[in-house]
């Protein structure tokens, strides 16, 4: 019997089970389907053709912004900043539970953060798919214990965390 998963889209052997779309994707859909996120939250901030300065913030987060806007990286260009859906979610977290006003904003003052709702976990595996090796991302003893709480949220309620940075948004939290 077949029990290989199938890509939704094609049919083709699937290599990575999308929690955000809760589909079996294989290799080309799942990168097509990450890029074109990140893209569709450029756009509907409005942010496109232009040049971009890529943070430093989170080093997961940069490997793939480098990947999406390669052609367009300038020293004086638009600053896109490197954070990922666990930076917001730790953020939007400390604030429910310390009332820590966020450091950070997805679109700051001309700065942006495209990846606000793309996890570590996507940019690993979309890496590891590409044959490099991208480690994780080393965080503060505080931000880990918070981290490690979301993912357990996560495990039990797949969506837990960008619905966490949804809320953060509409309570303009970040
Ligand atoms: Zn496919």
């Amino acid at each position: 019997m077949d029990t290989e998963k199938k890509c939704v889209i094609c049919g083709r052997e699937a290599v990575f089970y999308s929690e955000y779309l809760k589909q079996d994707l294989c290799k080309k859909h799942f990168e097509r389907m990450l890029i074109k996120r990140v893209r569709s939250n450029m756009n509907s901030y409005k942010i496109k053709n232009q040049n971009f300065k890529l943070g430093s913030e989170n080093k997961c987060g940069k490997e793939f912004l480098k990947f999406i806007v390669r052609d367009m990286e300038s020293e004086n260009g638009k600053v896109l900043h490197s954070y990922t859906l666990e930076d917001f979610a730790i953020s939007v977290m400390g604030f429910f539970l310390f009332h820590n006003p966020s450091d950070k904003k997805i679109d700051d003052s001309g700065k942006f953060s495209p990846l606000f709702n793309i996890s570590e976990n996507e940019i690993i595996s979309f890496f590891r798919l590409k044959k490099v090796n991208l480690k994780a991302v080393k965080r503060s003893k505080k931000e880990e214990a918070v981290l490690s709480f979301l993912r357990d949220i996560e495990e039990r309620r797949p969506g837990g965390m960008i619905s966490l940075v949804k809320a953060g948004i509409n309570l303009g939290i970040i």
